[in-house]
């Protein structure tokens, strides 16, 4: 006879699909239930998603044996307030001002907890991964844009509003390329895979990489950030020279937050860090010559993320278990 005990669901919302899970209670790293599907277009569509993929969990056959679902976490890619309010979200097209925590709260019957994407991935990898027992951490997430997460003094730090961590907007060159946020030259347009992909086209256009060229098909202008992750892993020192490029803007985005932060290890996930050492040897070289007296400071590690994509969802349903069940 099994015993049913209250369960806690996470969401991550990213721009492309949702991921829902349920957390296993006794080693929340393992799954009850899991649930994918496709992120649609507009404000109304992504809260039914949402809606449906809390629904397609609670009857999981798995769930239903072991419980009910308690609480539900959501991570959402954008500025969060504290009322679970998304009120700005430059990657997910005409979404704003969206009441996601009331609105899921009411028509769920559920407490529900919303936070940034990247918040929940650093709460993760703080509670399950690589930053167990650091007091002080920033994780980065490099994937199509940049997301963040800043814990300090042990706590997540959100800011007045629930705004904070988000140094991929950091403008980082006041005439770059433009960004989604409306802006120009911000930390991500450089340090994403975008901003790699762009490097790579660069590259490309000059001639050179050709066997990253080979990868997108031939075509220069198709050259994206995977293809030069790709080739490099295929140990292309064209491609090689390319990551090196990209390092630097990295490890200077990452130099700023310390600065700043004085945090004593940085986490990088997302997509890019599929490349491993042969991104972040080069990104902890550069980082060492841009932070400020790095002769004169503990050497802070710059280490890879732990729990892979699924850090989001499984972030977002322990940061909810923590402040409601
Ligand atoms: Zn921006």
């Amino acid at each position: 006879v099994s015993v049913r005990e209250p369960l806690v669901g996470g969401l991550d919302v990213g721009g492309t699909k949702i991921l829902g899970r349920v957390l296993d209670p006794h080693d929340p790293r393992a799954t009850v239930a899991e649930v994918r599907v496709g992120t649609p277009r507009g404000a109304a569509a992504i809260l039914d998603a949402i809606a449906e993929v809390v629904a397609r969990l609670q009857a999981a056959p798995a769930v239903r044996e072991r419980g009910e679902l308690a609480a539900v976490g959501v991570g959402m890619p954008g500025l969060v307030d504290r009322r679970g309010v998304l009120r700005f979200a430059p990657n997910l097209p005409g979404v704003a001002e969206l009441a996601v925590g009331p609105a899921l709260s009411e028509r769920l019957g559920l407490p529900v907890v919303v936070d940034n994407d990247a918040n929940c991935a650093a709460w993760c990898e703080f509670r399950l991964g690589a930053a167990v027992g650091v007091r002080d951490v920033v994780l980065v997430t490099l994937g199509t844009g940049i997301g963040a997460g800043i814990i300090a003094d042990g706590r997540l730090y959100e800011g007045a509003n629930g705004f904070a961590g988000e140094p991929g907007h950091m403008v980082v060159d006041p005439s770059g390329p433009p960004c989604p946020c409306g802006r120009r030259g911000c930390w991500e347009r450089f340090a994403s895979g975008s901003g790699l992909g762009r490097l790579g086209r660069d590259a490309a256009a000059a001639g050179r990489a050709p066997a990253v060229v080979a990868l997108a098909g031939g075509d220069p202008e198709g050259v994206r950030g995977e293809h030069v992750t790709e080739a490099a892993l295929g140990g292309d020192a064209d491609a090689l020279g390319i990551l090196r490029e990209f390092a630097w803007w990295v490890a200077l985005g990452l130099a700023n937050l310390v600065d700043l932060l004085d945090c004593e290890l940085i986490v990088v996930g997302g997509g890019l860090a599929d490349a491993g050492e042969h991104l972040l040897e080069p990104v902890r070289t550069a980082f060492h010559s841009l932070v400020l007296a790095s002769d004169h400071r503990p050497p802070v590690p710059v280490v890879g993320a732990a729990l892979g994509p699924e850090a989001g969802a499984i972030g977002a349903a322990l940061l909810a278990s923590e402040r409601l069940v």
